[in-house]
């Protein structure tokens, strides 16, 4: 039978959570009174997550687990587990409990008001380094400024979807994703649920440095063209700035000032130039290498098993 609710968890290396993810969220799923799957995809676990999984499947027929042939990445296994999902309203949960479960009653009753995306908030966080709430509250402040959508403050994957919006995302195949970018683009009738950030259930987070810059950049370039056009000002300004030197120049060498002598000034005024040209290529360089991964289409991720699409 169809499902009403769909449960999306991304596993990376989670065995210590995998057990009481599915205990908790059997809980507050069963107590809806729905029929509801977890949709688990394995990202290329190397812990026996793999196995774990397979395992909570043969038990619980409502769990249906999709595995990766190799790790892609989490916004990639989330796009995996809404490609297999089925339910009329679908939920991005992290397997580390740092979302908690028990939320999940409440973006449920947003969506029978009828809300049809219902992202959680984070009011508070909680175990968190400082460098890396930080670094996250830059990020969202930087993403809202300057990217056209408005994306929430504060928002993660963890919210609800329904249908319509879940098919709407199925149909954006870009491969650089960034999903709160893309479902708040979507637009449809959105509100957002406060809640307190958990620390991790066990594990150590994911989410190195590298990726968070990975995924911010991917944010930056899916969603604002604004570092193309600050080549372009700093270009302007630039040129501007050297219009109007030259006549000074001139002038002071026609009166015989020492101003503006000497190889320093000229080394110096080259070496500037010289970076900020090398680091506009630069930009323009990742859009570029972002255009040939979109064109050489590949498919966004392999799958070793997954379950039958009916
Ligand atoms: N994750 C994934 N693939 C990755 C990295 C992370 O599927 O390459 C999953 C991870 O298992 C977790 C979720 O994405 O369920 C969020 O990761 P994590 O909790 O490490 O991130 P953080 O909360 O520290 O930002
Ligand atoms: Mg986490």
């Amino acid at each position: 039978m169809k499902p009403v609710f769909t449960i999306i968890a991304p596993i990376f290396n989670e065995i210590a959570c995998l057990g009481e993810l599915h205990r908790r969220v059997t809980e507050v799923m069963d107590s809806t009174g729905e029929i509801w799957e977890l949709v688990l995809v394995d990202d290329g676990s190397t812990d026996g997550s793999t196995e774990m999984i397979r395992n909570l499947a043969k038990r619980d027929s409502r769990v249906r687990p999709v595995i990766f042939a190799r790790n892609f990445g989490h916004q990639i296994a989330v796009t995996a587990g809404l490609d297999y999902s089925r339910g009329d309203a679908v939920v991005i949960i992290d397997a580390d409990l740092q979302d908690p479960p028990e939320i999940i009653l409440e973006l449920i009753n947003k969506w029978r008001e009828g809300y049809e995306v219902v992202y959680a908030q984070r009011s508070e966080r909680e175990g968190e380094t400082w460098f890396k709430v930080i670094t996250a509250s830059l990020f969202y402040k930087m993403i809202y400024r300057i990217t056209d959508v408005k994306i929430p403050m504060n928002t993660g994957d963890f919210r609800l979807l329904d249908r319509k919006v879940v098919n709407v995302l199925n149909s954006m195949r870009e491969r650089h994703r960034f999903l709160r970018g893309m479902s708040a683009w979507v637009g449809f009738k959105s509100i957002g649920v406060s809640y307190k950030r958990a620390s991790r259930f066990a594990g150590k987070t994911k989410y190195p440095f590298k990726k968070m810059f990975k995924l911010a950049l991917t944010a930056v370039t899916s969603f604002s063209y604004m570092p193309l056009q600050i080549a372009m000002w700093i270009g302007f300004i630039s040129a501007g700035l050297s219009i109007l030197a030259i006549p000074v120049v001139i002038v002071l060498r026609l009166i015989g000032s020492q101003f503006f002598f000497g190889q320093a000034t000229t080394l110096l005024a080259v070496l500037f130039l010289g970076g900020v040209q090398l680091i506009c290529l630069g930009i323009v360089g990742e859009y570029i290498g972002r255009i040939y991964d979109e064109v050489k289409g590949r498919p966004l991720y392999i799958t070793s098993e997954a379950p039958s699409s009916d």
